[in-house]
This record gives structure tokens, C-alpha cells and sequence, in this order.
């Protein structure tokens, strides 16, 4: 890929996704034979050239990687039939069935909505001028050196709403700053404190989960406030206020900023009040026909009613269902069911990491199993990135 123009016969159904991140790269490599033999025609729109996975900012504040390492090229997926348009999508036109990518006009017969999200660091005003975002890894360049030259104070971990890619992101962060302080031998002194309105760590996985996330903070002396949902950040002052909560004072600060669905989708009219793009459980369908959501910008609702959680893990299991429906539609393979269950990791801070292992459609509601952490555990992370790089890129 990474050229223009790939060969499929003229009638053949134009498959568009928006966005190659977890979600669009498994619905290029899912569909590639089919683009192959010219019986879809398979096209990829992102606005950055090359991929790296959203974990890659622990791995860097840990200082176990670089910044530039596990970058990928799009020229070098291995969906080479697809079309890749190294574009920003700037309109979407469902009447039209187009979408405008660059100076062009792009048409399709099914699209794929799969932006990921987009932060919002408005909605707290002040955060953007004074948090280091949790989600960037240039942010997390700069929070290590910020880390290592901290001696005393106090550093906050601000999950500022709800809901936010990747639940125990936030929780491993809190680990991980913790491991580094007592590294420097500095942790007596300075305080590591995790706000969040949510009423527990990672309330879709249940209490024993967040029971489980809790204790581990205490074993470290990390304070833990849930329930506050802040309202304001004065960068100069280095304080949080919150809506329901005393005002708590940081010497650093960093943050899962507010998210939502990318603006171009939202004044698109797909998104709802709460800002993602609602679709069906199951099949990811809009309201919209041949118009999917899938991944971090749909907002779907479990069978229990509570929002279903934000991860890439499963952003990818949505994206293989939608993949080979289509394919089935058009004859090859069988539909496959979304399952609502991956993996996810927790590091711990000191070299480790637990695996929660989850199936949000489990009779009886959402079942989770936490798996201690141990050294097997954070392999087991590596090898997560290393499988999805080798399926999605060559070389
Ligand atoms: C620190 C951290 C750790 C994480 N760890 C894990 C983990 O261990 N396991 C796990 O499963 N998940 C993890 N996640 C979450 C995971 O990264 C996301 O859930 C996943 O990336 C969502 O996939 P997606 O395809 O929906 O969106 P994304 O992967 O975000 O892809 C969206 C793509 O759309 C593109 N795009 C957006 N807007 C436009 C536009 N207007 N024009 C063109 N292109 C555009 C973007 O450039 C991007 O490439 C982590 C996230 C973070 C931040």
C-alpha cells in the first residue's frame, strides 16, 4: 500500500475506512483477499503516514523503549491492495455517499468509521496549559524528564471523564510513576495521588476487579480519590478544582484529558450528545445504512446498559466482525460474532504486569479474571504489540 490507486474490477463493492489504527489496519488485512482478487475494492484514509500503538507512551516513560521505536511505515501494510490516502478526512456526506479527504471526493458503498477519538482538553479549562497528556508520547517524553527531576511534592494522575480509551491505562500510569519515584529513592517525599470520577478502577470489569486495582494501590502508598470530577485547572496556582471535592494541589500534573469522537464525524451529525458515534452491539451499524462505528469513537451499551469499555483489543475483535460480514455478504467465509472479550494488561511498576482477562457478553453480565502480576505478564504485553505489528506490516 502506501500508493494510490489499487487494481479491483469496476463494479466491485468500495469498502471505506476511515482512520488505520487498530480498527481500520484489521479491516484492510481481513478483506486484503478479497481485494486481491478484485472482488472489493478496499480503501484506507489516515492522516498520519505511519502507526505506532498508544501503549508505546509506557513503554517510553518506563524508558524501556524510545519514542521512534515500533514506528511503522502505511507504505508497508500488508493489505497491499488497498488504496492508502495519507489524507485528513475534512467531510463526511451520507446523502452523497462521499468523503472529502484532502482536495478530494472519495465514494463508497460501505463506510467504516474508524477515527478513534479525539481529546477535548477544553472541557476543564486550564488542563491543556498545564497536564502532561497521558495519551501522547511526546508528552511522555517530557513527563520522564519532569519525573526524574522531581525531589519532593506531589504528582497527580487526572482522569478527567469518562469514557477514556483504555481503563487501566490511567491505574498503570500511577504504578509506573510510582516504580520510577522509588528508583530515584525519592518516594518518601513526593505524594502520587489518582483522581477519577468514576466510583471504582475499571468499573465495566466489576468490584473485584476494582478491589483488586485498589489494593494494589494501597500496597504502594498511592492515594486514591474516586468520585471527583473536576471542573477547573489553574496552571499557575497547580491546583485542580473539582465538582465534588476539595481543591488537591500538584507539583505535576498529567492527564487523561476529556475525549470524544473526531470533530469531522461529530459535524457529520453521527455522533450523539455524548459526543461518540452510537451503533448497534453486535453488528456496528448506524443508523445510517452500509455506515459502521467501530473502535474507540462508538458509542455502544453493553447488554447490562453500561457503556462497553474503550480498548484496542477490542476495537479489533469489532473491527474482524464488520470485516467478515461484509466478506460474507459478498460470498466468501462466514460472518463471525463479536465475542466482547480480549485481554488487557496492568504494569505494576516494578517490572511486572497483570493480565485481565475479560468477556463483557458473558451470561449473567460481565465476567473478568485478574491474573497477578509476574514477568510472564509483561512479555505476554510485548508479544500483544510484536502479534498485531507482524499481522498488520511487513518487515
Ligand atoms: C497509554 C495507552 C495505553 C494503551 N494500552 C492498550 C493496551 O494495552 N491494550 C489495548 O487493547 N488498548 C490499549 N490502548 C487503547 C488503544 O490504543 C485504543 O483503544 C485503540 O487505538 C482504538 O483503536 P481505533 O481503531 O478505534 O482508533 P485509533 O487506533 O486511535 O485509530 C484512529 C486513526 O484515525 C486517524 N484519524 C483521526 N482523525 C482523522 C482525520 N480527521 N483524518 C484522517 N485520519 C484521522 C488517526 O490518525 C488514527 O490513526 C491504550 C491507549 C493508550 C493511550
Amino acid at each position: 500500500m502506501g500508493r494510490e490507486g489499487g487494481r479491483s474490477s469496476e463494479n466491485a463493492e468500495r469498502v471505506l475506512i476511515l482512520g488505520a489504527g487498530f480498527a481500520g489496519l484489521t479491516i484492510a488485512t481481513e478483506l486484503e483477499p478479497l481485494a486481491k482478487a478484485g472482488k472489493v475494492s478496499v480503501t484506507l484514509v489516515d492522516r498520519r503516514g505511519t502507526f505506532l500503538m498508544g501503549l508505546a507512551a509506557q513503554g517510553v516513560l518506563t524508558g524501556r523503549r524510545g519514542p521512534g521505536e515500533r514506528v511503522r511505515s502505511y507504505a508497508d501494510v500488508r493489505a497491499r491492495h488497498a488504496t492508502f490516502v495519507h489524507e485528513d478526512v475534512t467531510g463526511i456526506d451520507t446523502q452523497a455517499r462521499t468523503v472529502r479527504a484532502g482536495s478530494r471526493d472519495i465514494p463508497y458503498d460501505v463506510l467504516v468509521l474508524a477515527l478513534g477519538v479525539e481529546a477535548a482538553p477544553e472541557r476543564v479549562p486550564g488542563l491543556a496549559e498545564a497536564a502532561h497528556n497521558l495519551c501522547e508520547v511526546t508528552a511522555m517524553v517530557r513527563f520522564k524528564a519532569a519525573l526524574e527531576s522531581i525531589d519532593r511534592g506531589t504528582v497527580l494522575v487526572l482522569i478527567s471523564r469518562t469514557p477514556f480509551k483504555c481503563p487501566p491505562a490511567p491505574y498503570e500510569y500511577a504504578f509506573l510513576i510510582d516504580g520510577i519515584l522509588r528508583e530515584r529513592g525519592v518516594r518518601d517525599h513526593v505524594r502520587v495521588v489518582v483522581t477519577t470520577p468514576e466510583p471504582q478502577p475499571l468499573p465495566a470489569a466489576g468490584p473485584a476487579v476494582g478491589d483488586v486495582v485498589r489494593s494494589m494501590m494501597a500496597q504502594r502508598g498511592i492515594e486514591y480519590y474516586p468520585n471527583r470530577k473536576p471542573t477547573a485547572v489553574d496552571a499557575a496556582g497547580r491546583s485542580v478544582t473539582y465538582e465534588d471535592g476539595p481543591t488537591l494541589g500538584y507539583t505535576l500534573l498529567a492527564a487523561m484529558p476529556p475525549q470524544q469522537a473526531p470533530k469531522v464525524v461529530r459535524d457529520a451529525g453521527l455522533a450523539d450528545a455524548s459526543g461518540f458515534v452510537p451503533a448497534a452491539l453486535g453488528t456496528f451499524e448506524t443508523a445510517l445504512p452500509n455506515v459502521y462505528a467501530v473502535g474507540d469513537l462508538a458509542a455502544l451499551k453493553l447488554p447490562n446498559g453500561n457503556p462497553h469499555p474503550k480498548a484496542g483489543v477490542l476495537a479489533e475483535a469489532q473491527a474482524l466482525t464488520v470485516a467478515r460480514g461484509i466478506a460474507a455478504r459478498l460470498g466468501a467465509g462466514r460472518p463471525s460474532a463479536y465475542t466482547g472479550s480480549g485481554v488487557c494488561f496492568i504494569e505494576d511498576g516494578r517490572g511486572q504486569a497483570a493480565r485481565l482477562e475479560l468477556d463483557f457478553l458473558a451470561e449473567g453480565g460481565p465476567r473478568a479474571t485478574f491474573v497477578p502480576p509476574s514477568e510472564a505478564g509483561l512479555a505476554a504485553k510485548d508479544r500483544f504489540e510484536r502479534d498485531r505489528l507482524e499481522k498488520w506490516f511487513e518487515g
